[in-house]
């Protein structure tokens, strides 16, 4: 086992304030200094975890090239492929995910993301040169990607290997090491992503912890040099908050309530066709679900009936093994409260509203106002409130009295009619007459903007996440000695100069 460097131990040391015996241990490996095995100065197991890719993180940045990097990745892809009827059992097992939607939106998009990076990898590590200032003159520049080092990787339940392997490639492929903390409410899924990663790579550079809450808030007290956390604004804020006890860069993909606006023009069937695939796919627990609908009053009456429509068509009666489960008992007892509430003030359930347990049938509501709690939360389940309006310019107001969203939705034939809403309104990303498709398109920046989120995701976007830009500038002929000290006469005049010309 490799000795423990000093300055890493001065790292453990700062977080481990808190946790006395690790404290002890770091303090005592810093006066033992670099040659004592670390097995026998952390007993810790996450502390440990962490220090053994820390231990390697110089090494990394000149052993981990493109060669490697693209080893790595495509062990993963190889893991992958042969524990596929695993990955699809397990996801059916956590929330009776569909094989179909599993292949879809767990396997496809990892498998994407590695082609990807296999493909671009070298392209996007090359150093960018960068043309000279005047005021640069003389030197030639360039931005140089780095790999951060060890990066911590927290993933949601609700796309549970899409959400910690998708980041994972960035990450490897940005040359850094990763501890990946999957979430715990999908328990088949995250021991499953324990094994593939155990197979496919050694701990010192890719490495997996389950546990919950508990386990997470040890990890984010540790001095990680960037953390990629998909979850709740809630939650996103804990971790900004203990990243910052260590100035930790981080992304932060989090979710919120997605807007979809139907127009007078639109074509009802084709946006009832997408609102409702994004919607229903994974029983509505998807971070770009479109979380409420205003439709237009012109429209309002086709657009239900179409939308019903294609409901029966996809999921019959909705005990369809085409329609995932709620992921447990807590969350569905949640959205039937939603509904209790918003029942009790005035709204009307129009179809569904059933279902046995953690099956919740694709649900329809109207007459919701902003004083139910379906319109104030993140709905996150098979709930879909469906708002009348009359005038644009109001429905444009509700959605910049919230938080930005993450995704926004707008269907009409007229392409002013989009834009009119995109310009008046923020958020992560748009769909035009689509939803949830944005997501698969790399080279597109994926991730939300304030309360959504904080950086991007996916392709280049990830590769950047998860490096450092360096900027170097290097010395040819530069002018700037002229007015190095002492400022006489000729000196000042030069720099008056500079002032008239560059200023
Ligand atoms: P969550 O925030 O509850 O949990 C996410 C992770 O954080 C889990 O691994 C969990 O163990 C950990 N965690 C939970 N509480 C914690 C705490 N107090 N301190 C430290 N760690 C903690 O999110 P979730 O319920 O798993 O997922 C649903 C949320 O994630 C929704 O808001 C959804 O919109 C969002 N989401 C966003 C994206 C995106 O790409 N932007 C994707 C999927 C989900």
């Amino acid at each position: 086992m490799t000795g423990l460097p000093v300055w890493i131990c001065d790292r453990l040391a700062l977080f481990a304030a808190p946790r006395k015996s690790l404290w002890s241990r770091a303090v005592r490996c810093g006066r033992i200094g670099p040659e004592v095995p670390m097995t026998d100065q952390i007993h810790d197991p996450i502390a440990a975890a962490f220090a053994l890719q820390a231990a390697g993180t110089v090494a990394r940045r000149t052993g981990f090239g493109l060669a490697e990097r693209k080893a790595a990745l495509i062990r993963l892809r190889e893991v992958l492929g042969r524990r596929q009827p695993e990955i699809v059992a397990a996801l059916a097992a956590d929330f009776g995910k569909p094989e179909t939607e599993t292949l879809l939106t767990e396997i496809l998009p990892v498998r994407q993301d590695i082609a990807l990076a296999l493909r671009r990898m070298r392209r996007w590590m090359r150093p960018r040169r960068v043309a000279p200032t005047v005021a640069t003159l003389g030197t030639s520049a360039r931005i140089r990607p780095e790999p951060r080092g060890v990066c911590l990787i927290v993933a949601p339940w609700n796309y549970p290997l899409n959400l910690a392997l998708g980041p994972l490639v960035s990450c490897l492929a940005a040359g850094n090491s990763a501890i990946i903390k999957p979430s715990e409410m999908t328990p088949a899924t995250s021991a499953l992503i324990a094994a593939i990663v155990a197979e496919a790579f050694s701990p010192d550079l890719v490495t997996v912890i389950e546990g919950g809450v508990e386990v997470s808030q040890a990890l984010l007290a540790l001095p990680f040099d960037h953390i990629f956390f998909t979850g709740s604004p809630e939650v996103g804020k804990v971790v900004m908050a203990a990243a910052a006890r260590h100035l930790t860069s981080v992304t932060l993909e989090l979710g919120g309530k997605s807007p979809t606006v139907i127009g007078p023009g639109a074509d009802v069937a084709q946006a009832a066709a997408w609102v409702a695939f994004g919607k229903f796919a994974n029983a509505g627990q998807t971070c770009i679900a479109p979380d409420h609908v205003y439709v237009h009053h012109d429209v309002r009456e086709a657009f239900l009936q179409a939308l019903r429509a294609r409901i029966a068509k996809a999921y019959g009666d909705g005990a369809s093994p085409h329609l995932a489960r709620v992921v447990n008992d807590r969350h569905a007892g949640r959205l039937r409260a939603l509904l209790a509430d918003a029942r009790d003030k005035g709204a009307r359930i129009v179809l569904g509203g059933d279902g046995e347990g953690t099956r919740l049938a694709p649900t329809l509501v109207e007459a919701v106002t902003p004083e139910m709690r379906l319109d104030q939360e993140e709905i996150f389940g098979p709930v879909l409130p469906v708002i009348a309006y009359d005038d644009l310019d109001a429905v444009i107001a509700r959605i910049n009295a919230r938080p930005k969203p993450l995704a926004l939705y707008v269907f009409d034939k007229d392409r002013g009619f989009a834009d009119r809403i995109i310009g008046a309104t923020s958020s992560g990303g748009v769909g035009v007459n689509l939803t949830l498709l944005h997501y698969s398109h790399h080279g597109l920046p994926f991730g939300g903007v304030n309360n959504s989120g904080i950086g991007a995701a996916h392709g280049e976007f990830g590769f950047r996440a998860f490096s450092h830009e360096r900027a170097v500038l290097e010395n040819r002929f530069s002018a700037l000695t002229m007015v190095f000290p002492p400022y006489t006469g000729r000196v000042r005049g030069l720099v008056r100069m500079a002032l008239r010309l560059l200023g």
